[in-house]
């Protein structure tokens, strides 16, 4: 820690070096005290390079920073700034306070194949890798003793534009992973992968007191073939995904031993991760342990969460591959190529049957978990089959996922909190009790933060749609009305998710005519914003985005239906802290948990969703609406009709009434009282420091004491 010069303007190397060290630790993106520094450094630049620091400041013209450094202001934010980040660092976190004080040497390994920590990071596709980076951040916040391990990827997953005709065009640039603030720490691994030793630098990135660790195989000792395996985000094909996978879990083992991290507990966050287990079990064989009783003594110490009921969503891969692949671990373990396989398989022995991630990750896993309660249930059925017993008895158990509150709650409406219920989001404990007073807010004042809050986000997908419009070369006429879309006053509807055709985006239109009536009304209008990619060889979730953009441009929703490109964590929060309604209308029950609903409660926005995945814990008929019941109908189109009746009718009947009833003052009072009990409700529950607190009282704890070893 720099100590703060006693004049009030310090040499310029001097204030480039901390910019350089206040960016170097992910924590800036989540505490004010960090980001706001860059911003104020150039906002034209921050906002240029999508927020990121580094790239901000190498953007900066050196006569800028020269003038910073004679600014006292600025220059006392930067120490202040690292100040905060320092007693951070420093202070006995939650787990140091309780129930951590006297577990020797406890540590968690976690895996996982992407992270999402920042809109400037470009490392995940969806809500798998948010909620990496949601539970990196509140382990690290908690004080939970937990490193990470995942790969670094040069093209991150893909840059999405919409093509005149809504056809998405796929864009990879290559990142620069020294401006992500990840360093390199200079050690390397060797990693068998078929019969080739493929090299990995490991690389770091500090999320506040937690590395996180990424293999990168694009170094020039490698073969073309190898250095793509770091390349992209769930690109290639089977075999390359495979690959990815064998260096995530194998490779990731052997940094871990490499770097001297010694981890007690394995966490496998979704399947793919779930060669780290095997590894560990082979490295117990090669110390004397039968394989066998080293499985046991893995599995003991093996937390698996399993991400998802679609099927296609378990990876499978053709066990004669697996064997190739994976050949050096077999020999080390003493396994046959059948006993391999069979470690994938459900049945023992069956030819038939493909090599399944997640049958091998519950093979080795004593606790497995899926992601809300209803999953936890469809799961338990889902694999009753791999465990021989009723659905019932089947032990796999449910931790509902969660929300990194400061990463998500917008500024204004975290000071709005502050001063209306006292509300101190600094405080680092599992229970965040002070949302229950949200309802004790001044309503008219929460109204403004509401307007506020909205009027921005119209204006961002203005500048945005004028942006794609320019792009695309469209003409004067399409560009001044994206220019003018939208308007502030107006309900608005929010939806935004990866394109995945389970989630069932342009359901609400399956009526068109019945969808422009409430949309274009006179007197109480709704708008409604989306956002959302689709995998690049998901043909059918792309065309359900072309489908979207085309409704973006029909004359019966003129200016009342926007699509912005490109949905990342910065579009996510401008739509989750600006839309009045949070729609969700996945089919159940296939949405395992989701998480982005847990973001609008944040800023008083309200869910209107189908009853799957977290929603049937939260819903309580006020803070928010249901959309159909708990039946699932035979077909997938009776399905989708019945679902959106019942979509339609509470627009009608309840969610748009109520948006448009106001009193003598102009506040819809009734709609207020529900906001402010959606803040007071969703909060204190569906946040990601109670989420990893349960992992950790659950199921970290309980395998770190009986792991034996
Ligand atoms: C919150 C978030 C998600 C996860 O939300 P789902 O409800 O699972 O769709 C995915 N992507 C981004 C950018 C997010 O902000």
């Amino acid at each position: 820690m720099p100590h703060a010069p006693r004049f009030p303007s310090i040499a310029v190397d001097d204030l480039v070096s901390h910019l350089r060290d206040l960016a170097s630790n992910v924590w800036w993106s989540w505490n004010e005290e960090g980001w706001s520094v860059f911003q104020t450094l150039d906002p034209t630049e921050w906002r240029a390079t999508n927020h990121s620091p580094l790239g901000t400041l190498e953007r900066t013209t050196a006569a800028r920073i020269a003038a910073l450094a004679c600014d006292p202001i600025f220059v006392k934010r930067v120490y202040d700034g690292l100040a905060a980040r320092a007693a951070y660092l420093g202070e006995r976190a939650w787990f140091q306070r309780g129930a951590g004080a006297h577990r020797a040497g406890f540590r968690v390994g976690y895996f996982c194949s992407e992270y999402g920590l920042h809109e400037s990071i470009q490392q995940y596709a969806g809500g798998l890798g948010i909620l990496a980076g949601d539970h990196l951040k509140s382990a690290s916040d908690l004080g939970i003793p937990l490193v990470a391990m995942g790969l670094a990827y040069r093209h991150g997953y893909y840059i999405q534009q919409l093509a005149r005709d809504g056809s998405t065009q796929v864009l990879y640039p290559e990142y620069d992973f020294a401006r992500f603030g990840i360093e390199d720490t200079r050690i390397t691994i060797g990693c068998p992968i078929g019969s080739r030793i493929v090299t990995a630098r490991v690389l770091r990135l500090w999320v506040g007191r937690v590395p996180l660790y990424l293999l990168d195989t694009d170094l020039k000792a490698n073969a073309p073939d190898d250095r793509k395996l770091t390349e992209g985000l769930y690109k290639g094909d089977p075999l390359l995904r495979l690959r990815q996978q064998v260096l995530l879990g194998v490779g990731g083992m052997m940094a871990l031993k490499a770097l001297g991290e010694k981890v007690t507990v394995l966490h496998l966050n979704e399947g793919h991760a779930a060669f780290a287990a095997l590894q560990r079990a082979v490295d117990l064989h090669s110390t004397g342990r039968p394989i066998q009783e080293s499985f046991d003594v893995v599995r003991r110490a093996t937390v698996f969460t399993t991400h998802t009921p679609v099927p296609a969503g378990h990876d499978r891969y053709d066990p004669k591959m697996v064997c190739e692949e994976l050949a050096t671990l077999a020999a080390r373990a003493g396994l046959s190529q059948t006993e391999l396989a069979d470690l994938g398989r459900i049945n023992a022995g069956d030819e038939e049957e493909t090599f399944c991630m997640t049958v091998l990750a519950l093979r080795l896993s004593q606790r497995v978990n899926g992601v809300s309660q209803l999953h936890g249930e469809v799961s338990r059925d889902m694999w009753k089959k791999f465990y021989r017993v009723g659905a019932a008895k089947v032990p796999i158990g449910s931790i509902t996922n969660g929300v990194h509150v400061k990463t998500w709650i917008d500024p204004d409406a975290e000071r709005f909190w502050q001063n209306e219920i006292a509300l101190r989001l600094g405080k680092q404990a599992p229970k965040a009790t002070g949302w229950s007073h949200a309802k004790d807010a001044d309503p008219a004042r929460f109204w403004e933060l509401r307007e506020r809050l909205r009027s921005r986000l119209v204006h961002f997908v203005r500048d945005r749609m004028t942006m794609q419009c320019k792009r695309r070369g469209e003409g004067q006429s399409a560009v001044a009305s994206a220019y003018s879309l939208l308007d502030d006053g107006v309900l608005t509807i929010g939806f935004a998710r990866r394109f995945a055709t389970y989630k069932r985006a342009p359901l609400i239109f399956h009526d068109p005519k019945r969808l422009a009536q409430i949309l274009s009304s006179s007197t109480r209008p709704v708008q409604i914003v989306f956002a959302g990619k689709a995998h690049p060889r998901d043909e059918a979730g792309q065309a359900f985005a072309q489908r979207v953009f085309s409704m973006t441009r029909d004359p019966m929703f003129a200016g009342r239906v926007a699509f912005v490109e490109e949905y990342d964590m910065h579009v996510g929060r401008m739509l989750t802290s600006g839309a009045d309604v949070w729609l969700n209308t996945p089919t159940r029950p296939y949405e395992a948990s989701g998480t982005s609903g847990m973001k609008p409660p944040l800023h008083g926005g309200l869910n209107l969703s189908i009853l799957d995945g977290w929603w049937p814990e939260a819903a309580d008929g006020i803070n928010g609406w249901s959309i159909g019941s708990t039946q699932t109908l035979a077909d997938a189109p009776s399905q989708d009709a019945s679902d959106v009746e019942s979509l339609y009718r509470l627009l009608e009947e309840s969610v748009v009434p109520q948006f448009y009833e106001r009193d003598a003052n102009g506040l819809p009072q009734g709609w207020i009282a529900r906001a402010l009990h959606s803040a007071a409700t969703v909060p204190p529950e569906f946040n990601s420091h109670r989420m990893v607190a349960q992992y950790t009282r659950k199921a970290y704890l309980p395998a770190h004491s009986i792991r034996g070893s």
